[in-house]
């Protein structure tokens, strides 16, 4: 029965796009929606997530009643900012204004979550007031925390050459420098991710590799030295695409190091103090604890800031309370359901969930139907019905012209809030483990209007 109306309004909208609506008046198209269930939704967050998921809650209610909490104007298409950092992007390619990505029908209220509390079922904003909702949907992503690597200002992103993709100006100021990269000589390249979970943990690689090629392509190479500092034991899971990106880091004479964690950076002197952690440290563990340090001079350093939920949702009881992810924040939901393991009138997912998967918006692109579904459900009073499998993608740019594509489940449970991961490979005749033009066409050309296009728009 769901499958019939999920293809109808597909068709329904296929045919409003190519017959500009002609046909299918938006009368005709409502009385199609799946549900007459009524109550009032706040989606706190309109990054990718919030704007998926409402769509798709549009699209399934005949009389929704949905605010969206987002105090920015414009929305950023970030994993464009590797694409920007690395010259293939322009800058502008990826904002968009919010008022022109919010579904119709939904009101945008411009303005900042400042506390939640989900037994009251409300939450308090930074100049509306309260806000009091029947059901929440909390996705307002990760929070980047510069701070806790001592020396480092989130402002201040460029000086000394110590560069950071993860925002939008940090990425503009990587591609200045890294088109002055030829001219260095005998420079020091050194790269690292974090300790935390992270959005995008292919990221840091993606631009090592990058900068790489780029020295190579203008002929620079040979006098510098590359080394990309991990805080785990592996460069990249699953294994199969680990040991790939390990081989190419070695064809590519770039050093990796296990197990360092970056502590401060001396702009100024251009150095970098990394711990040296014990076999047995968790990643998401803080450590203060005095493990021998070690200082790596550097010309270039790419950092990536550790990351928790955003503070207010830190501060809320909706929070994973045990494991190692207990220290950043991340909300208890359900790893199949996304409903809140504690609050059933809660469903959260994207960056800021503490699900067992990689932080992704190909994630989301699975999650957002999902969640909406069961939302729906939940509303009517009904069981959950649909699941979630842990996708998660990354598509690794390995050179200009080439992409390893990293997808993956839910493999087996290892412990409450971890599993392994299990190949996942969209194609799956094509060997997962190799990097492939195809890839770089799709990440350059397919993905970002895809994005736009039909995720944002709840259509894939
Ligand atoms: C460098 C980089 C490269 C990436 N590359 C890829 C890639 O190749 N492929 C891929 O799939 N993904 C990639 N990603 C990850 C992807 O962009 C994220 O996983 C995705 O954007 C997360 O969506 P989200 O909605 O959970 O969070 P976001 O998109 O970050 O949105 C969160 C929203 O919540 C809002 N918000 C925050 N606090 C509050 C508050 N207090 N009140 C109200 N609203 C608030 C924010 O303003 C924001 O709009 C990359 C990310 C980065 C940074």
């Amino acid at each position: 029965m769901e499958k019939k109306l999920y293809s109808r309004r597909k068709f329904l909208k296929m045919s409003a796009f190519g017959l500009g609506g002609l046909i299918v008046t938006e009368r005709t198209y409502d009385f199609f929606k799946e549900s007459t269930v009524e109550g009032k939704i706040v989606i706190v967050g309109g990054g990718a997530a919030g704007i998926t998921m409402a769509a798709y809650l549009v699209d399934k209610l005949r009389n929704p009643d949905i605010t969206i909490i987002e105090p920015n104007e414009i929305h950023h298409y970030q994993p464009g900012y590797t694409m920007i950092a690395g010259g293939v992007f322009k800058p502008d390619e990826i904002l968009k204004p919010n008022k022109d990505l919010i579904p119709r029908g939904v009101t945008w209220l411009k303005d900042k979550v400042m506390e939640l509390n989900p037994d009251n079922n409300s939450l308090e904003t930074e100049n509306s007031g309260k806000v009091n909702y029947d059901y929440l949907v909390l996705v307002p992503g990760c929070q980047l925390n510069y701070n806790l690597i001592e020396g480092i200002d989130p402002n201040r992103l460029g000086e000394g050459n110590v560069h950071s993709i993860y925002t939008h100006e940090g990425s503009k100021k990587c591609y200045e420098a890294l088109k002055k990269m030829p001219d260095l000589k005998n420079g020091n390249f050194v790269f690292t991710d974090t300790y935390t979970k992270l959005k995008c943990g292919g990221a840091p690689k993606k631009i090592c590799l990058m900068a790489e090629n780029y020295l190579r392509d203008h002929d620079a190479r040979e006098d510098k030295s590359f080394s990309y500092y991990a805080n785990g034991t592996k460069l990249q899971t699953p294994k199969i695409h680990g040991d790939r990106l390990v081989e190419i880091y070695n064809e590519r004479n770039v050093e990796i190091h296990y197990k360092h964690r970056l502590v401060s950076v001396d702009t100024s002197q251009q150095k970098a103090v990394f711990e040296l952690l014990p076999e047995e440290t968790q990643a998401a563990t803080p450590t203060d604890a005095n493990y021998e340090k070690i200082e790596v001079p550097f010309d270039f350093l790419h950092i990536v800031p550790p990351m928790s939920a955003p503070d207010f949702v830190k501060n809320s009881p909706l929070t994973i309370t045990e494991g190692s992810l207990r220290h950043d924040g991340w909300v208890d939901s359900n790893e199949f359901t996304l409903i809140h393991n504690r609050y059933p009138n809660i469903i959260s997912f994207g960056d800021v969930a503490g699900l067992p998967t990689s932080k992704t918006g190909a994630a989301i692109r699975i999650q957002a139907p999902v969640a909406a579904a069961n939302l729906v459900s939940l509303m009517e009073g009904k069981e959950p019905k649909k699941s979630y499998n842990g996708y998660s993608a990354c598509p690794i740019v390995t050179e200009y012209g080439k992409v390893l594509m990293v997808e993956f489940v839910y493999g087996e449970k290892v412990k409450p809030y971890s599993y392994t991961k299990k190949v996942k490979p969209t194609i799956p005749f094509l060997d997962p483990a190799m990097e492939r033009s195809m890839w770089w066409i799709l990440k350059k050309h397919g993905l970002k209007p895809m994005y736009y296009q039909g995720m944002l728009k709840g259509l894939m």
